[in-house]
């Protein structure tokens, strides 16, 4: 606090950053909620996924190419480069990939 200011301009300060953050974790939640929703109904948001690593990669039965990457997040789709993955993961209702069905369901 400086000498220029008192305690309520302290309090506002205050209310404000706990107003930033209540906002930034709203923000949190409702990504979160979007994130959840898609594996909700059913569909993968291929949030992991590994990519060729100097070999061909197994990843279920799919062989991986150079470049490409496959979801291991549920859905084992192949990406052909990591900006297919990131569009896809960012909007992977775009192009929907139905998760296999949990196991003994
Ligand atoms: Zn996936």
């Amino acid at each position: 606090m400086y000498g220029d200011e008192n305690s309520s301009d302290e309090l506002e300060a205050i209310h404000a950053a706990r107003l930033d953050v209540d906002l930034e974790m709203a923000e949190m939640n409702a990504s979160a909620d979007a994130w959840h929703a898609v594996r909700n109904r059913g569909f993968c948001n291929h949030g992991s996924a590994v990519g060729y690593l100097g070999s061909p990669v197994r990843e279920g039965r799919k062989i991986l190419k150079p470049g490409q990457l496959a979801c291991t997040a549920g859905c084992g789709t192949v990406f052909a480069n990591d900006e297919d993955w990131y569009a896809q993961c960012g909007d992977p209702m775009a192009n929907p990939v139905a998760l296999p069905a949990p196991a003994g369901a």
